[in-house]
């Protein structure tokens, strides 16, 4: 299992503590007093991650009694939807407001019988990647697991609710991996459902955290935030590149455990002619090629707040440089844009009622 080492669950008024994001063990520890039989803490289990009920009045298999004196102690702590802005091609982008008012953005991706949810980690993002909305917008406080379950069960609500068979991506705001703790007790929960197979944690390459998740028993899939094949140009893109350069990085990776056949993924951004020639290609061959890994590459998703320099490459740059990388064995993707149309792709998100904090226009350019 996992480890556990999560700060407190969120406290509300009156002090009531958050059930969502309690792995099962720590759920029965702390209804222990308060319940009257042990496989209350199952029902509740389940009532919670079987059915999505987030009221514990709606929890009827307890008797009403137990119920009220449950409410007094505790609560689910869902996030109040402050919009939910629907795409053309069916992608939903939530703005949550969470109990201290800190908002976050998660976006819902339905691809025919695939949905997909991606989650955010933190309500802001430090890191500053220079082509990243969040990164503008600057550094937000952690989640808690509680809170980055919440997400997960927000976005499912419906007569439909299930969570077996929905993919996570932990590519919404914030970097996960330095909010480590409350990630690892969030998978925890989560993957007591969701197979860890279809849920995967993208960091911009946090070394520390990258240790970390290879010692995990219960692994989710991980993805690299490359975008640029080496350190000259990912520092300037990706500021966290000074702190962690590519030899680092790869150094780790390199002992990374993966199952058989799994491999890891190398997310790259591609951005008119800053790191797109079919040289690049080669060095993103010549950097990541003797590692099981896969690319996938993300035609930059512009957005005003972003340095005016920084243009999508045309589809057929995008092509070449795709099959340049297959061309050389490396199994290499095209992301499909996603809910652009309500600033929901990637690196668009910004949860939008926050004043910017972050980078100004005039310090991108190169
Ligand atoms: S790309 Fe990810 S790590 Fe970089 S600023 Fe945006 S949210 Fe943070």
């Amino acid at each position: 299992m996992m480890t556990n080492q999560d700060s407190p669950a969120v406290i509300d008024e009156p002090r009531r503590q958050d059930l969502l994001g309690l792995p099962k063990a720590e759920l029965a520890e702390v209804l222990a007093p308060h319940i009257d039989r042990p496989y209350r803490t199952e029902q509740i289990f389940r009532a919670l991650y079987e059915r999505g009920v987030t009221q514990l009045d709606s929890m009827t298999e307890l008797g009403k009694g137990l119920r009220e004196r449950l409410g007094t102690v505790f609560t689910i702590a869902t996030p109040e939807i402050a919009t939910r802005s629907v795409s053309v091609d069916g992608t939903v982008k939530y703005l949550f407001r969470l109990s201290d008012g800190a908002t976050i953005e998660t976006v819902d991706i339905p691809d025919g019988q695939r949905r997909t949810l991606c989650i955010s980690s933190q309500a802001g993002c430090a890191l500053a990647c220079r082509f990243c909305v969040t990164g503008y917008w600057g550094g937000g406080r952690n989640l808690t697991a509680g809170e980055i379950v919440a997400q997960v069960l927000t976005a499912l609500q419906g007569p439909n609710f299930r969570l077996e068979g929905v993919n996570l991506v932990f590519m919404g705001m914030g970097e996960p991996l330095l909010n480590l703790e409350a990630l690892s007790k969030a998978l925890v929960v989560l993957t007591e459902k969701i197979s860890r197979r279809r849920i995967t944690v993208s960091t911009a390459g946090i070394i520390p955290g990258i240790e970390a998740m290879a010692r995990w028993t219960v692994r989710p899939r991980l993805a690299i935030s490359l975008h640029a094949p080496d350190d000259e140009r990912r520092t300037r893109i990706m500021p966290i590149n000074q702190k962690y350069p590519l030899a680092d990085l790869m150094r780790v990776l390199r002992h990374y455990p993966t199952e058989p056949r799994e491999k890891i993924t190398f997310e790259y951004l591609l951005i008119k002619d800053l790191n797109d020639a079919m040289a690049d290609a080669d060095a993103v061959v010549k950097l990541i090629g003797n590692l099981a890994a896969k690319v996938n590459l993300i035609p930059l998703n512009p957005d005003p707040v972003l340095d005016p320099e920084f243009q999508t490459p045309p589809n057929s740059r995008v092509d070449a440089f795709r099959r340049r990388l297959m061309g050389q064995g490396l199994t290499a993707t095209i992301r499909k844009r996603r809910g652009d149309d309500v600033s929901a792709a990637c690196g668009q998100l910004r949860a939008t009622d926050r004043e910017p904090r972050g980078f100004r226009r005039s310090n991108l350019r190169f």
